[in-house]
């Protein structure tokens, strides 16, 4: 099998990747959910004429020559409204966010009124709808509020509530089973013994996933022997996407592909034009009656997250139903980048959002042994395949770390 260009690897992951169920969720439960159906509104909003300030609803007619005295004839708060009608030379006592009354159609501020006893005298004038807030000036009920595929932010939850909704339809999150696989591995707190190194990628896997939309599902770490991977392969039984790490070339300890298709795994592919990354795989099996997406990613720290990064978090998105799965922006280079070779090459860097067009800069050493710089990129720049040098300034496609 020849090396698959990376887009074409995206694509044919997307391809086979459908949205999952709709579940309803609680208002409290929806920020980060993605929306699966259009939030129309229950509601006109505001649901009545309301007032927007403290003071006296009047006719605008009675207030067109002051200073000139109104009876106070009644009262509406907000929540309790006035029963009655304004009739001529009438005022009504009114509190923000009160329902304006019958006849009555400005709101006179009470800062522009001397009051005493039953009887007040309005010293300005005000026009027709002065301080009122008409009803359905907001949106309107069968409005569409918030569209499909969106990530629920706080302020969707906001206008859900307002609108009268007390769940909202939401995608069923994805369950990603992760797995980590390798004699070498300790957990992280642990100390090590001789050869032996911290199994960081399962923690960083799942931050990714929880930060894309999806659940995490922990499945420890498999030795590398075919008996420890079928046993936690077993376990991915019911997850909507299985992760592996480690395992995914060609040396003699690399069994997680030869036991992901004894687990009945079909693969589509195993190896990708990409670096850091070239060891990875993508497949599916029947795994609890349901499609399993499987995706074998490099043992390498920084090759598994920046895989996870390409592959993981659009396929998490394609599951969610997400209106922007993934987004490449563009940017300009603030630095050279010298020649590319034959694997499009992802290059940590920092990014200046500040500058139109953003610009960005790649860090000098890219060795794939280099957690800090991982840590320390905000970005990764995309260099195509075979792509000769480049100056500064040069246009190119950035993808932000931003989870
Ligand atoms: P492998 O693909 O299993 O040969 O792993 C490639 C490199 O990644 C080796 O140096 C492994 O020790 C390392 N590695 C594999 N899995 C993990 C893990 N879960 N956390 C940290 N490093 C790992
Ligand atoms: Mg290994």
């Amino acid at each position: 099998m020849s090396l698959l260009p990376v887009a074409e690897a995206l694509t044919r992951i997307l391809d086979v990747a459908t949205t999952l169920e709709t579940e309803d969720v609680d208002l409290l439960q929806a920020r980060g959910r993605t929306l699966a159906s259009p939030v129309v509104s229950k509601l006109n909003n505001p649901p009545f004429d309301a007032s927007a300030m403290d003071g006296y609803a009047v006719r605008a007619e009675d207030v067109a020559s002051v200073p000139v005295s109104l009876n106070v004839v009644g009262e509406a708060g907000a929540g309790r409204p006035f029963t009655g009608a304004l009739r001529k030379g009438e005022a009504i006592r009114i509190f923000t966010g009160g329902s304006v009354p019958d006849g009555a159609d400005a709101i006179v501020i009470q800062e522009n009124v001397d009051a005493s006893g039953p009887t007040i005298t309005v010293r300005e004038t005000a026009s027709v709808g002065a301080n009122i807030r008409p009803q359905g000036e907001d949106f309107r009920k069968d409005d569409v509020l918030i569209e499909a595929g969106r990530c629920l932010t706080a302020r969707d939850v906001l206008i859900g509530a307002s609108s009268g909704h007390g769940k909202l339809p939401v995608v069923r999150k994805p369950v990603v089973a992760i797995l980590s696989t390798g004699d070498e591995l300790v957990s992280p707190g642990n100390p090590l013994g001789p050869g032996q190194i911290s199994a960081s990628n399962a923690y960083g896997l799942a931050a990714v996933v929880e930060a894309a939309g999806g659940e995490a599902r922990f499945l420890g770490i498999a030795r590398d022997t075919f008996a420890s991977l079928e046993d936690r392969i077993s376990a991915a039984a019911g997850a909507d996407i299985l992760v592996t790490s480690g395992g995914a070339s060609v040396g003699d300890h690399d069994l997680v592909r030869p036991a992901l298709e004894k687990a009945g795994a079909k693969l589509e592919f195993y190896k990708i034009a990409m670096r850091p990354g070239k060891p990875l795989f993508f497949g599916l099996r029947a795994a609890d009656g349901k499609t399993q997406y499987c995706l074998g990613l490099p043992g390498n720290p920084v090759s598994s997250m920046i895989c996870a990064r390409v592959f993981l978090v659009p396929l998490i998105g394609r599951l969610l139903g997400r209106e922007t799965p993934f987004q490449a922006i563009e940017a300009v280079l603030a630095e050279p980048i010298p020649a590319n070779g034959p694997r499009q090459h992802y290059m940590r860097g920092l990014l200046d959002m500040s500058s139109a067009p953003p610009r960005v800069t790649p860090f000098k050493s890219q060795d794939s042994g280099l957690i800090k710089s991982l840590q320390r990129a905000d970005c990764l720049v995309v260099v195509p395949a075979d792509a000769p040098a480049q100056s500064a300034g040069t246009p190119v496609k950035v993808l932000k770390l931003d989870i």
